[in-house]
């Protein structure tokens, strides 16, 4: 059965559907769903589940919600993809990633955005955080899709660490950057008890009715310069066995960390150009500027700081195998 579309707006929550595991969500709720919690002041909306096996943002809530503040603000829940979250999977092969939908989408899934974002929008928001957990070993982090001060604010509000991404274009996140401070945050690896942790701890700031950070200086920055492909069709491998391309399975352990030139990112005897594809935000192939061959290593050309570099080859298929960053100076 195909898996329904249509947003749900909920203005009561059924009374147990957060002592529930994401895993029943769309038995219970039908599909995406909207769901408000009433509260005092100016509402927090959270996303959760575009991904759905990423079930910390979740998890957390419903531990908010099961022992609430005494005073908290109101919520605008949304609940991006139970279907997923059923199959414990990203997305279902017949879906779109469901973090890619909030521009430019194809039917249904354009439809699905626009009413999400008329519901979200139609107040003033405090904020938007759209939960995620991060594939890869990385440390907990938030994506901010613009610099002004009130997005770099909250962002502070969950990490000392930050970046800014501008591609893809079709984040939700961004899709509310001109409403209210938004973010996404990645709050580290799937079926980690301490991902879930964070996620429980932004929330209960989040919610708290009270002002954002007062500044951001202590933020580390960074700004996404490319996202590193496996070349469709290259067969791949992380344990030196027998595949067109041999990658540094290691290079996970540098997440966040600054790599010098020349460091080996990979082995093949192919051309470089037929077994990685790097893209800059505008999507131009930019492989040549990151990396050189010598010889079969396949070496970074500049000093770079790798992240979400991830091991998981439907990751690596679904979405990519890295991205590279640099650190953006502060004032
Ligand atoms: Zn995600």
């Amino acid at each position: 059965m195909a898996a329904v579309t249509a947003l749900r707006v909920l203005d009561t929550a059924p009374e147990d559907l957060f002592s529930l595991p994401a895993a029943v969500l769309a038995e219970r709720l039908g599909g995406p769903a909207l769901l408000r919690v009433s509260g005092i002041g100016e509402p927090l909306f959270i996303s959760t589940l575009l991904h759905g096996n990423e079930t910390s943002g979740w998890t957390a809530l419903c531990r908010l919600l099961q022992r609430p503040p005494a005073r908290m603000r109101p919520l605008i829940v949304f609940i991006g993809n139970p279907h997923a979250a059923a199959a414990d999977v990203r997305h279902l092969p017949d879906q779109p990633d469901f973090n890619r939908i909030w521009r430019n989408a194809q039917e249904p899934y354009a439809s699905l955005a626009a009413a999400l974002l008329r519901q979200a929008t139609a107040q003033p928001l405090f904020a938007a955080i759209d939960l995620h957990n991060n594939t890869g070993r990385n440390p907990h982090y938030s994506v901010v899709t613009s610099l002004d001060d009130a997005h770099l604010r909250l962002a502070y509000l969950f990490s000392d660490k930050a970046v800014h991404v501008e591609e893809p274009d079709t984040v939700l996140s961004r899709a509310l950057q001109h409403h209210c401070p938004s973010i996404a945050v990645e709050v580290g690896p799937i079926n980690d008890p301490h991902s879930d942790d964070l996620a429980e701890d932004l929330l209960r700031r989040a919610v708290a009715v009270a002002p954002l950070p007062e500044d951001h200086r202590n933020l580390i920055l960074y700004r996404a310069l490319a996202r590193v492909h496996v070349a469709d069709g290259a067969s791949f491998t992380f344990d030196g066995s027998t595949a067109r391309l041999q990658l540094t399975g290691g290079m996970e352990a540098v997440n966040f960390h600054a790599v010098p030139a020349h460091t080996e990112f990979g082995c093949s005897e192919a051309l470089l150009g037929d077994v990685l594809q790097v893209l800059d935000p505008a999507h131009r192939d930019v492989t040549q500027r990151y990396f050189y061959q010598d010889g079969a290593r396949i070496c970074f050309r500049e000093p770079v700081v790798p992240a979400m570099y991830t091991t998981d080859p439907e990751v690596v298929r679904q979405d990519c195998l890295c991205y590279l960053m640099t650190p953006v100076a502060r004032p």
